[in-house]
């Protein structure tokens, strides 16, 4: 077929077109042709079913040119290797970024149908824990937007993050089927299949050129299948492609066994390679090291891996310029078995010297690190790593045999350096350090946050800054503008567009500083108040219609939603709640500010304390919202299952964003940018991207309290006793004997013993520490929100002022510091070369 005949052909048929008429037409089409359905039997699934094939459609038309695009100009590509894409669902999101809201929104009201009742049928594509998954959907959102050469490469798993159920105030874990009804999204590339070999041993042989070579004798081998995703860029012809891996076995029989009769022991292997994609770790900052997890990682970059080659190859001869044409970015250490998957590759396969292939290694990849906490950095037992990929254990070997050569060549004699830095820690069990084998394999290392970026050159990796000062660089993250804040808060950014005079902002989000103009215009806060109220009201809507508890949308909205974690400190949260309880118990007539204290969060299956934190607010829930001296003017409220949707209701709805880490434990954070830039203020440390927003916002604008990284630090190294702090602050110890006094389990005395002993003989997150600080910023923080004009005045300058944190402006960073990439716009207009620039064939916008 000629390509450019075809394409006329396409582009003239109707499920291409952007007028309400043809999207009509293509709607009837789809749920007749490919739901089977008409009116009379069709559901409300069948409807949205339609409607997503009907977006499809015209997403797919942008792909292929797309495709031919970065194909015809052998373009630069990014590939994002990461574990985790928390997409969110991606029906409105589609709609917006194509162009299509509005006349789709028409198009079904002309059937009498409501796209906002349709939207509620997409299930979320949960494939991952929590920020790091988001950060790497953002930025999937930002490549396309600013037209970059990009694919993100993951794993479909089958079953996504949990569903998290609240009985009787614990958590419950349901298996999250997501793709039970089909997805509509994705299509499967069998004909991209790729083959993965795991265990076996390796042999070492001479080539006829007389050359030392190995190679690996397998002992399974599995198959990927690649799902791809489109991912539209936002009012641009830019459609990225998200690709996901699926395990499948290699043979669905295996013939030997089942000649020998044993047919059951065959179809089970065919489990066992299935078993690969089947399930997301539910951890996030925390490590299991599991078998399991490890052929999750090693699989999907040893697909991606392939992958990337062949695409490469088309075009190229040798692997020359494979630098030049490739920036693999390392979305933390999951994939960072790649670094040792390419020299295999390279070396083995393509029979590359060792040198040249380290070279290319070296200028293909980046890493970047999230994390400082020591129980989430990975390390795999050299056992288990030796059985499951025996080949890449020996090249990590001669990698790090050869690292350590350099450090002996620099630091003569320093061989307690040598320990610190090896990829193998030593001792009774040896394992190898997966931070260490991304750093040396990277061109680049970079933190997500400034403060995050300093203590990993100063304190995580200081032996390798010292020894490499230029590979380590600073990246703060940052999160789209158009899923969290056009897409979440609709009135909102009709009102931005609206004073600014222009929706520039949605792709130049420095643009807000304009509103700083209107700031004290009595008009504009008088809007912004009203948005801000009615986004409180569907909150509250929610939270009836979930949890049938009735928070007044007046009271302030004291929201901290994201993973439950004691370095996140939900429980000093907590200890703030009981202090203003102690208080009104106290004094049932203090004058004190009405609060709807909001939390959501899922804790990882296997983390008791974090399970406890939950059990506790909903405990102190129960009490407080039940108590008639308290007269409702305090509500705790838990949220279940928080996900992407849910945050997309919480954080326009927030007043105060509770930011509130122990300093230096959290890397960056990335819902904080997501309330600052829906209005909320922050209460928080200066910890991650908090040091960030306030600078930005200023500190005016910003409630700040509690102990500094470097102070956390001096304190914990003096000697940290909590139980001074227990013993001096009376309120404190009246608030932690409540919780040793059962008042909020009196069924279930000693419930809450773990959280007190923790806090009590260790506090390890330093609750203690700042207490008083937080109790006291919480003051301020109320009186602050009594004078509405201020507090509103606050809540503007803080959208004003964060425009620094679009993933667009980190995602340019990127390109320009560490890929190397430029933008590649796509055009619509002509189906051959010959009559580029010529009429537009299609409707452009
Ligand atoms: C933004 C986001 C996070 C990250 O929140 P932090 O407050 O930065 O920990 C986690 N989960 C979801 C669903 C998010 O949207």
């Amino acid at each position: 077929m000629d390509p450019a005949e075809v394409c006329d052909l396409y582009i003239e048929s109707d499920r291409t077109g952007m007028t309400v008429s043809t999207l009509k037409r293509s709607f009837v089409d789809n749920l007749h042709y490919i739901q089977g359905k008409d009116a009379t039997f069709a559901t409300a699934y069948d409807y949205f079913m339609a409607l997503a094939y009907t977006v499809r459609d015209r997403l797919l038309h942008r792909r292929i040119k797309t495709a031919q695009t970065y194909f015809e100009e052998d373009t630069k590509v990014v590939y994002y290797l990461s574990a985790e894409f928390l997409i969110g669902r991606l029906l409105i999101n589609n709609l917006i970024n194509v162009g299509l809201y509005e006349q789709t929104q028409k198009a079904l009201g002309e059937f009498g149908l409501d796209l906002a009742e349709l939207m509620e049928h997409e299930p979320e594509p949960g494939l991952g824990n929590g920020g790091l998954g988001r950060l790497a959907a953002c930025f999937l959102d930002s490549l396309a937007t600013l037209e970059i050469p990009a694919v993100g490469y993951g794993i479909r798993y089958e079953f996504g993050i949990f569903e998290q159920i609240i009985t009787n105030g614990w958590q419950h874990e349901v298996p999250d089927n997501w793709l039970r009804f089909g997805n509509p999204w994705e299509i499967a590339r069998p004909d991209y299949n790729v083959e993965v070999k795991f265990g076996g041993h390796t042999e070492a042989y001479t080539d006829p050129q007389g050359h030392y070579r190995v190679r690996w004798i397998a002992g399974t081998t599995v198959y990927g299948t690649p799902y791809d995703t489109p991912i539209a860029g936002y009012d641009n012809n830019t459609v990225n492609t998200l690709r996901l891996w699926s395990a499948r076995a290699a043979q669905d029989f295996n013939l030997q066994v089942f000649n020998a009769g044993d047919y059951t022991q065959a179809v089970s292997n065919k489990t066992f390679s299935e078993n690969i994609s089947k399930v997301l770790y539910p951890n996030d900052n925390t490590l299991q090291g599991k078998e399991l997890r490890l052929q999750q990682q090693y699989f999907f970059v040893a697909c991606s891996l392939q992958d990337i080659i062949r695409l490469y190859l088309r075009k190229h001869k040798t692997f020359d310029a494979f630098p030049e044409k490739t920036a693999i970015q390392l979305n933390d250490t999951h994939p960072s078995i790649g670094v040792a998957e390419l020299m295999r590759l390279l070396v083995d396969d393509y029979f590359l010297t060792w040198e040249k292939a380290w070279d290319i290694t070296q200028r293909t990849f980046a890493y970047t690190n999230h994390t400082l906490l020591s129980e989430a950095l990975e390390r795999w037992s050299v056992d288990l790593f030796g059985r499951l990929l025996p080949r890449h254990l020996e090249i990590i070997y001669e990698i790090n045999y050869r690292f350590l050569n350099e450090i002996r060549l620099r630091y003569p004699g320093n061989h307690a350096r040598l320990a610190r830095m090896s990829l193998i820690e030593e001792g009774g069990h040896k394992q190898i350090r997966m931070a260490h084998l991304a750093c040396v394999g990277s061109h680049t290392v970079n933190g997500v946050a400034e403060l995050h970026t300093e203590l990993i050159k100063q304190e995580l990796m200081r032996d390798f800054y010292e020894m490499y000062p230029n590979k380590f660089q600073n990246k703060t993250n940052g999160v789209t503008p158009r899923r969290w804040v056009l897409l979440s808060n609709p009135q909102l950014s009709g009102l931005i567009t609206k004073t600014l005079g222009s929706d520039r902002w949605v792709k130049h989000l420095d643009d807000l500083r304009g509103l700083e103009a209107h700031a004290d215009r009595p008009e504009f806060r008088a809007e912004w108040q009203q948005i801000k109220q009615a986004n409180k009201e569907r909150l509250a809507d929610y939270i009836w219609q979930n949890n049938q508890i009735e928070v007044d949308p007046y009271s302030l909205f004291d929201v901290q939603i994201k993973r439950i974690h004691e370095y996140k400190r939900q429980h000093l949260m907590v200890l703030h709640i009981i202090t203003l309880y102690e208080q009104i118990k106290a004094n049932p007539s203090i004058d004190i500010q009405p609060r709807t204290f909001i939390f959501g969060g899922k804790a990882a299956p296997g983390y008791f304390m974090a399970k406890m934190v939950i059990k506790l607010i909903n405990a102190v829930g129960d009490m407080v919202n039940h108590d008639s001296d308290v007269n409702g003017r305090l509500k705790v409220v838990f949220l279940n299952n928080y996900s992407v949707s849910l945050g997309e209701i919480s954080y326009p709805a927030a007043d105060l964003s509770e930011q509130i880490s122990t300093a230096g434990k959290e890397a960056s954070g990335t819902g904080n940018m997501k309330f600052a830039l829906n209005g909320a203020i922050t209460i928080g440390t200066l910890d991650g991207a908090n040091v960030e927003i306030r600078e930005e916002a200023g500190p005016e604008n910003f409630f700040l309290f509690g102990l500094t990284a470097q102070e956390v630090m001096s304190l914990k190294a003096e000697g940290y006793n909590p139980m001074d702090y227990y013993n001096s602050n009376l309120m404190l110890k009246k608030v932690i004997d409540s919780l040793i006094s059962d008042y909020f389990c009196p069924r279930d005395p000693g419930l809450f013993a773990p959280i007190v002993d923790s806090l009590l003989y260790g506090d390890p997150y330093m609750l203690f520490a700042d207490y008083q600080s937080y109790v006291d910023c919480q003051k301020q923080a109320a009186e602050a929100f009594r004078d509405k004009d201020r507090w509103t005045k606050m809540a503007i300058l803080n959208v004003a002022r964060m425009g620094k944190f679009s993933s667009d402006r980190t995602i340019s960073q990127y390109c320009q510091d560490i890929w190397g990439v430029e933008p590649v716009p796509v055009s619509l207009e002509a189906c051959r070369p010959s009559l580029a620039g010529s009429q537009p064939l299609v409707n452009k916008r």
